[in-house]
């Protein structure tokens, strides 16, 4: 935050000192002071970082992005697991309900994906190439020229991590519960003043526990309601059911978007499994509903800007305990039992 972030840490340094980023603890301080004063502060700012990503991606991607937008950002490494293809089919499935005149209200949102595939990980791949195919697809439309736009960043890094993140206004984490360990961009999101629209998964829950479940956006099934629907899970009988989902899946083959083999391996993936996996073996057809009714909350939410504010500066009040330094500290004393003298 010190380093990609001065704005916010000059805001947070008035309030309560200048030592806070040696001394996290100190963050807590902040949340009695949560006035609407400073939550216009904190809008202004978080205006000001998305102006300057919106300079970093016309620069680089040719893409122009509106800062009135809400920047909702999934940016981590690509995998299967981590679930950006449930992200895509949801925007997917956004555009077409937004070009039938079923979303109204949709606050105009621009989706910011940031990510690499491992060289040999030819489903990533196909991923990637989807969400470029729907993403074109989308900034050409001028049916949702004001509404929607879709970008994924090339050569996502710390550097551009460093641009994206302040920007954020909503943290996607959304693993199926029980497959992240931890999760570290959604502390720095959190840090930054982004909701999380997650599962609880990883630091997931320790984050919307510090954060208050009022301050977040948690969707999806358990680990125990995952391990409990396991042995009998049949994704085709959602896709029979829903019929918005069904729309946006089918997009993988039918021509809607452009594609190949590469995505109509993906749709047998989900549908009928493949590669020594059950169908949909990360869940995301079981997850799909609870995922779009959070998603359009939290949407239709951001309309109140204070309030929405006020939420993005719990989170950072809340940040505290994703200090690297409280976890040495926690390790020296309850793993490797050494006092402080040793290090
Ligand atoms: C933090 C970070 C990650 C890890 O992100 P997760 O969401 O925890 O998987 C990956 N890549 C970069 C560049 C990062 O800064």
């Amino acid at each position: 935050m010190g380093l990609c972030n001065p704005e916010l840490t000059q805001l947070i340094k008035y309030r309560i000192g200048g030592d806070f980023l040696k001394d996290l603890d100190r963050l807590a301080k902040l949340k009695p002071m949560i006035d609407d004063d400073m939550v216009r502060q904190f809008n202004a700012i978080k205006r000001t970082k998305k102006e300057q990503l919106c300079k970093v991606i016309a620069e680089h991607e040719g893409v122009q992005l509106n800062p009135d937008f809400i920047f909702d950002v999934q940016v981590k490494r690509l995998h299967e697991y981590k679930r950006q293809l449930l992200n895509a089919l949801s925007i997917v499935d956004i555009y077409f309900r937004l070009k039938d005149g079923e979303l109204p209200e949709f606050q105009p949102t621009a989706f910011i994906f940031g990510a690499k595939s491992a060289p040999g990980y030819a489903r990533a791949k196909a991923i990637i190439r989807y969400i470029n195919r729907i993403a074109r697809m989308i900034n050409n439309d001028p049916a949702v020229a004001g509404k929607l736009k879709v970008v994924f960043v090339q050569n996502y890094n710390c550097s551009y991590a460093e641009h994206i993140i302040p920007a954020a206004d909503i943290s996607e984490q959304i693993s199926p519960a029980g497959t992240e360990a931890s999760g570290t961009g959604n502390m720095k999101l959190m840090l930054n003043g982004a909701v999380t629209l997650g599962t609880l998964d990883g630091a997931n829950v320790e984050i919307a526990k510090e954060a208050g479940m009022e301050n977040e956006y948690i969707f999806g099934h358990t680990v125990s309601e995952i391990n409990a629907v396991r042995g009998t899970y049949r994704s085709r009988d959602i896709y029979d059911r829903d019929a918005h989902l069904r729309r946006a899946v089918n997009t993988l083959v039918d021509g809607t978007v452009p594609t190949d083999d590469a995505q109509k391996e993906l749709f047998h993936a989900l549908l009928d499994g493949a590669s020594w996996h059950r169908p949909d073996h990360y869940f995301l057809l079981l997850d799909y509903s609870s995922y779009m009714d959070a998603k359009l909350k939290v949407n239709r939410d951001y309309a109140d800007r204070l309030n929405f504010g006020r939420k993005c500066l719990m989170n950072i009040a809340s940040g505290a305990k994703f200090s690297s330094d409280r976890t040495i500290r926690q390790y020296a004393e309850e793993i490797w039992h050494i006092t402080p003298t040793q290090y």
